[in-house]
């Protein structure tokens, strides 16, 4: 099956061509002809799957099939939780939609307002955004959502785990009643369920596997190590085997600083991305990392999510996640849409415990390593793993799967944002007390 035989236009299969996409991805398959017949859909797809390109595609093909009013008006709408999926989504628009002459621009938080305005001003058809800066815009009357015809959630599920179903739920009372509504998310809890039943009208529904929970392509492998010498041996590995691109995860945003400073001081050019970096610190860290100018990016989890590095050939756990998801999610950075990766993780006396958890979730055991040179000491005994502010007790044989997910460095309890920016009540308590940068 081709990207032709899905009854895509010649505009955008060229565009498909030029990115160099030969086969479409099970969810293409799937959701492309599901868009294309202009009813709902519920899809459940996790990042790396070629899931953008499966709701994108149609999408502009159906506008670019519809009638045009005489203004631009905004005809489709992209919801995502995050700053950096909504910029990669606006990139796959600009890249997928380069033949057509549809218009389309992407708005976040966390930037100056007026610059997303004056883009916004002339009109546009395809508008990718966070809920909580559209709905300041809307409501400033910037933005006109009256004729919507096709809204997208993507990743519901980060959405409503970020706190933002209030926003969502505004925005939803400005769209015009009649349009079609294509809702992703990795996982369906009984708040996406409720979602999907208040929004979705007798959708289609979609499931591909969760891509990663084989991780057939990332070839895995556990370093044991002494805690102490964790970042001498990262060092080594990155010199030794001259890996360039390396993803590093840390638990702590402290953490990631620290490591990202120590490996440079050991001339291997890092930068760090969490919460407390500015947007533009973070826009030319990924920017420098892609290019490849940079050769190891330190990240916590969730300024990590839905980073899309096309082919990122290494992932690094320098700590292992307290939630054992976190695991499937950091390693999906690597070996994504038919490329091979590979992900190291470094082990250490405290964290056997999420270890095993992670084992459990994966259903296989991961080969374990060690080097030599940095043999773990066979009588070092687990401490209880810092995790930010809060210390808490992961390792000695724990689990690690009673443990709440947590930010690197903040306890973030229920219903707390994940990450990106925040929803509109909290960011309205915080107004005017500056620091508006989150993970
Ligand atoms: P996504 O799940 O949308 O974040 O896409 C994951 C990655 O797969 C992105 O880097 C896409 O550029 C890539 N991709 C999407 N569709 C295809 C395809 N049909 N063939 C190869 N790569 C693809």
């Amino acid at each position: 099956m081709t990207f032709s035989d899905l009854g895509l236009r010649a505009e955008l299969l060229s565009a498909v061509e030029a990115q160099g996409y030969t086969t479409p991805t099970p969810i293409q398959l799937k959701a492309i002809p599901a868009v294309l017949k202009g009813g709902d859909l519920l899809a459940s797809a996790q990042t790396g799957t070629g899931k953008t390109a499966g709701f994108t595609l149609p999408m502009l093909q159906r506008l670019a099939d519809g009638p045009r009013p005489g203004k631009r008006q905004v005809r489709a709408l992209v919801l995502t939780p995050t700053r950096e999926l909504a910029a990669q989504v606006g990139e796959s628009v600009a890249d997928y939609g380069r033949h057509l002459t549809l218009k389309s621009h992407v708005i976040f938080g966390g930037v100056g307002q007026q610059p997303q305005v004056d883009a916004i001003r002339p009109g546009l058809d395809v508008l990718v955004a966070t809920p909580g800066r559209l709905l300041d815009l809307q409501q400033q009357k910037h933005v006109d959502l009256s004729k919507v015809e096709i809204l997208v959630l993507d990743e519901a599920d980060r959405m409503l785990d970020m706190g933002f179903i209030h926003d969502i739920k505004k925005i939803l009372r400005v769209l015009p009643e009649k349009r079609q509504n294509l809702l992703f998310s990795a996982t369906f809890s009984n708040e996406i369920q409720a979602l999907a039943n208040k929004l979705l009208d007798d959708p289609e529904m979609i499931e591909v596997a969760r891509r990663n929970t084989t991780a057939e392509l990332v070839d895995q492998a556990i370093y044991r190590v002494d805690r102490e010498k964790k970042r001498e041996l990262l060092a080594h590995l990155i010199t030794e085997h001259d890996w360039h691109q390396v993803l590093v995860f840390t638990r702590t945003k402290h953490g990631a600083n620290r490591l990202a400073e120590q490996l440079s001081k050991q001339e291997i050019p890092a930068m760090a991305i969490h919460g407390n970096k500015s947007q533009s610190a973070r826009t030319k860290a990924l920017a420098a990392f892609k290019t490849g100018d940079l050769q190891v990016l330190v990240a916590t989890d969730i300024a990590a999510r839905g980073l899309d590095i096309e082919e990122l050939p290494h992932v690094v756990n320098f700590e292992l996640p307290n939630v054992a998801e976190d695991y499937v999610h950091r390693i999906g950075r690597t070996g994504r849409a038919g490329s091979e990766g590979q992900a190291v993780s470094l082990v250490c006396v405290d964290e056997h415990g999420l270890l095993k958890g992670i084992e459990r979730l994966i259903k296989r055991d991961l080969e374990k390593r060690i080097e030599p040179g940095f043999e773990p000491d066979p009588n070092a005994k687990p401490e209880p793993i810092e995790n930010g502010r809060n210390r808490r007790g992961g390792g000695g044989g724990r689990g690690g799967n009673g443990q709440k997910r947590g930010d690197a460095g903040q306890n973030r309890g229920q219903g707390q944002r994940r990450g990106g920016e925040q929803p509109t009540a909290t960011r309205r308590r915080r107004r005017g007390g500056g620091g508006r940068q989150q993970a």
